[in-house]
């Protein structure tokens, strides 16, 4: 058996920020992580949208991103469109979650590939956790293992409603760099919106990277009729049809989405972080920033209760921590995503309102109302 102060669940950007403070702070820290992880490795389903200021503020090379974006088209079916100006990049997963790794092995972290997680629980005041090929213990574990948690799931944690859980088909399509500079702009990324004629409660997009396009398509799940059929209608819009035109299918992957919270996000020295929690921008699914701050504060926290001795307050401590840094706004996005899609009226008027404001000036200056 191998001892650690802190196990955690999952090598997305929510382990491997936890991971990274654990380490920056002195825990001994143990990364699970089911797939292998390498640049051009395992998929993942993602837009790989981020803001330029994430780009800054954890150094990201420039090379590593597949296309600098400008700009945010909003295509409402209707046919109004909208443009919402600002810098961000967009990024292969597997690039970028390897990235974030390093820098957590770096900073001292072990790293566990191709180790599920298989078994977790307690045992005299600490975790042991079994995976594929060895048993580990800690007194924390953080889940960092995504939507379906498999730690929270054997752990007895329940699921998430299924008005909060986001049906999505993601497929990569390869074209050619010159065909998305014609139809889709250098620089920019496209959403489409429609309660009536496209999405109930939800979204569809292309994202350009190289010269690929991410196609995806999502709805509020249990609203769902048939996925294939309801991500055809998109791809059959004529703009869509047009920009897809020559291109080749290499990927069709259907996710899920969190879109609210978990009933809790801490219980008996286990803190949930990113999707495992649900910690992800209601309105637009923006999760890889929330993923990781959650990661910190987890740690954070722990460190915070141990040295004041409050340790019977961690959980309390975790989610202040997490409402005074974002989770506060994301909850008030969440009670504001059901007024956006009530109708296409309230449709229009947030992505009108989107293209000046950002979506948390809009749910907490209310502009909506
Ligand atoms: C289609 C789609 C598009 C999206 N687009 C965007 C976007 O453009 N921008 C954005 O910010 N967010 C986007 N998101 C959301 C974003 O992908 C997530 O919020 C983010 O990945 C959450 O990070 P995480 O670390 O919590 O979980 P994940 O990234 O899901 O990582 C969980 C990790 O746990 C591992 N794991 C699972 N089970 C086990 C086990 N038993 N043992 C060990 N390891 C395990 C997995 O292999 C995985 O590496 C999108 C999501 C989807 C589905």
């Amino acid at each position: 058996m191998k001892n650690f102060d802190i196990i955690i669940i999952g090598a997305g950007p929510g382990g491997s920020f936890a991971a990274k403070t654990a380490a920056e702070n002195g825990y001994s820290s143990c990364i699970l992580e089911k797939e292998e992880l390498s640049d051009n490795g395992r998929y993942k389903a993602c837009g790989g949208a981020i803001a330029w200021e994430l780009v800054e503020e954890i150094d990201y090379p420039e090379e590593k991103i597949a296309r600098v974006i400008e700009s945010l088209e909003l295509h409402h079916v209707d046919g109004e469109t909208y443009s919402k100006k600002g810098k961000g990049g967009v990024v292969w997963r597997s690039t970028f979650d390897k990235f974030l790794t390093d820098m957590a092995v770096d900073s001292g972290a072990l790293l566990k590939e191709e180790e599920p997680m298989i078994n977790v629980e307690q045992k005299n005041g600490s975790y042991v956790v079994t995976t594929n090929k060895d048993k580990y213990s800690a007194k924390y574990v953080i889940a960092a293992d995504g939507v379906n948690s498999p730690t929270l799931k054997l752990l007895n944690w329940p699921f998430f409603a299924s008005e909060d859980i986001i049906l999505t088909i993601t497929e990569e399509r390869k074209t050619t760099i010159s065909s998305i500079d014609k139809h889709l702009g250098s620089d920019s990324v496209h959403l489409f919106f429609g309660i009536k004629n496209l999405i109930t409660v939800g979204y569809a997009w292309l994202f350009p990277k190289e010269d690929k396009i991410t196609v995806g398509w999502g709805n509020q799940i249990n609203l769902v009729k048939n996925s294939r059929e309801e991500f055809k209608k998109f791809t059959g819009l004529p703009f869509v049809n047009q920009v897809l035109q020559n291109s080749t299918l290499e990927i069709f992957k259907p996710h899920l989405i969190p879109v609210g919270l978990r009933s809790k996000l801490y219980e008996d020295n286990v803190f949930a972080v990113g999707d495992a929690g649900g910690i992800v921008d209601p309105i637009s699914g923006k999760g890889i920033p929330y993923a990781m701050m959650s990661g910190q504060i987890a740690i954070e926290t722990i460190k915070t209760c141990e040295e004041k001795d409050k340790l019977d307050r961690l959980g309390k401590i975790y989610e202040k921590s997490l409402d005074r840094n974002f989770l506060k706004v994301l909850k008030a996005k969440r009670i504001a995503r059901d007024k956006i899609f009530q109708s296409d009226e309230n449709l229009k008027k947030f992505l009108k309102l989107w293209e000046n404001y950002r979506s948390s000036q809009i749910v907490m200056g209310k502009l909506m109302d």
